[in-house]
């Protein structure tokens, strides 16, 4: 039986983070394995025969405010710089996205909207981020209007596509990850540090990896090798209740399917991301060619997204369903996993968490600390 100091079950943004500090710093060995036939995990990209960076499980923007991420990151591309906004077609007007003051004057009338941003500048102050959910709670009537045009508008239909769900059967905390905004700042995401790697998310990951000490087995199972190799420490960064053969029961997830698309067209839409919360099955539309500094002319290539239920061996996982009872699932296997020895979750499948690339890292680096 061949024996590994370190086995990271998962080569995506996670268990490449953590390879290379093992490898770098603690100077270990690690073998990293993944059932898909690609590094990256969902960030994975590649150039289509026109030079077009194709982001292949959807739109992938690196954002943080965590200057270790960032530098740790920085170290394996450079970034083109790029600050994301969406638009999302309500009433069929385009309009930013998350709901700002340009939003509510693009859908309402000069005098309703002079009197909508007077009331909620006054009762929460200019820049600051309300959760719909919140906001749902104001007691003047003016504002509970417009409220309700928000929920219903921006947020029910997009969220019952995306997760089956309504916004309240979810944790707060999910449509809290795009509040309504006080403010004229259109970017999605207002971080210090914000870009796309120039190279792509896939050469990044691969620069990363690129280290003596790590070694890559791609289109391979744990459940394949487990009889065969031997290790010190495991970290998994799959799905935590597949790891404990779904003894307490499945942890929901959420699937995509992306339909893509290449017209001979300069641009097909007038924003990478443009949603669709009102009409259509699926929720929005990314348009590749803007999160990149060299643009191909006459080229273009875009994807729909059509959220899906999660089924084994059918789709893959994309997102935990965050709600009360799926953590309390979750708790369960956390717990058992607390009693294992030198056994370690961790990314979105290990921590059943909705993280963003950059927490991903993070928790990674976090991971690291505590076991060096
Ligand atoms: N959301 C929505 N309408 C939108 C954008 C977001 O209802 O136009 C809600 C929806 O429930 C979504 C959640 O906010 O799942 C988080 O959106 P985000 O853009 O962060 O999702 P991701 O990019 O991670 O899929």
């Amino acid at each position: 039986m061949r024996h590994v100091k370190n086995l990271i079950v998962g080569c995506g943004f996670s268990g490449a983070v953590l390879a290379r500090k093992l490898a770098e710093d603690s100077q270990e060995d690690v073998l990293v394995i993944d059932a898909k036939d690609h590094i990256a995990g969902n960030c994975y990209d590649y150039f289509d025969e026109n030079g077009i960076c194709v982001h292949k499980y959807g739109t992938h923007i690196f954002h943080t405010q965590n200057k270790e991420v960032w530098d740790f990151v920085s170290r394996f591309t450079e970034w083109n710089p790029y600050m994301h906004q969406v638009k999302g077609v309500i009433d069929g007007m385009e309009v930013p996205i998350p709901f700002n003051l340009n939003s509510i004057e693009t859908v309402f009338p000069g005098f309703i909207a002079e009197k909508l941003e007077k009331k909620l500048v006054e009762r929460f102050g200019y820049g600051v981020k309300v959760p719909i959910l919140d906001l749902r709670r104001s007691k003047d009537d003016d504002l509970v209007f417009l409220a309700e045009y928000v929920y219903n508008k921006v947020f029910l239909g997009y969220t019952l596509k995306q997760w089956g769900l309504t916004p309240d059967e979810l944790d707060p905390a999910v449509t809290g990850r795009v509040p309504v905004f006080i403010s004229r700042d259109n970017r999605y995401f207002q971080d210090k540090y914000q870009g796309i790697p120039e190279e792509g998310y896939t050469k990044l990951v691969e620069k990363m990896l690129c280290n003596p000490r790590i070694e890559v087995l791609l289109s391979c199972k744990f459940s394949e090798i487990r009889e065969q190799v031997s290790y010190d420490r495991l970290f998994y960064c799959g799905p935590i209740d597949e790891y404990f053969d779904y003894c307490f029961g499945q942890l929901p997830y959420r699937s995509l399917r992306f339909d893509f698309f290449s017209y001979d067209l300069d641009f097909y839409q007038d924003n990478s991301v443009v949603n669709y919360p009102e009409n259509y099955d699926f929720t929005r539309i990314g348009e590749y060619k803007y999160f990149m500094k060299k643009k191909p002319l006459m080229k273009t290539v875009i994807s729909k997204e059509y959220p899906q239920a999660f089924a084994e061996g059918v789709n893959e996982r994309y997102y935990p369903v965050i709600r009360e009872e799926n953590l309390q699932l979750y708790k369960r296997y956390a717990d058992l996993a607390a009693q294992q020895k030198n056994l370690y979750f961790l990314g979105r499948l290990g921590d059943y968490k909705y993280y963003d690339m950059d927490k991903a890292a993070a928790r990674a680096l976090d991971l690291w600390h505590s076991v060096s």
